[in-house]
């Protein structure tokens, strides 16, 4: 299962490009063969299970695209001793 999970507002998006170059697992593209409402080619993500939930792609996009969510770490249970 993922670490994270981006949801896209993919009318948001002009198609910058920022995100794409900043994503440390290289998992954001432009869209090729479609465009979005305004018109642009829409970042989509290729590869969803390697999302780290890093939030690298949030910070850099100025137009509030991506919504990021992080899997919550299970917690370790001690070992037990016989
Ligand atoms: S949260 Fe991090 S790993 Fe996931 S798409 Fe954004 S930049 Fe890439
Ligand atoms: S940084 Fe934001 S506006 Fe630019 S391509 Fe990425 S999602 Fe679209």
């Amino acid at each position: 299962m993922a670490k994270g999970m981006v949801i896209i507002d993919e009318d948001r998006c002009k198609g910058c490009g920022l995100c794409v170059t900043v994503c440390p697992v290289h998992i954001l593209q432009l869209a090729e063969d479609r465009f979005n409402a305004k018109g642009y080619r829409p970042v989509e993500v290729t590869d969803p299970e390697a999302c780290t939930g890093c939030t690298v792609c949030a910070i850099i996009c100025p137009d509030v695209v991506f919504t990021v969510y992080r899997r919550k770490r299970q917690p370790r249970r001690a070992a037990a001793v016989a």
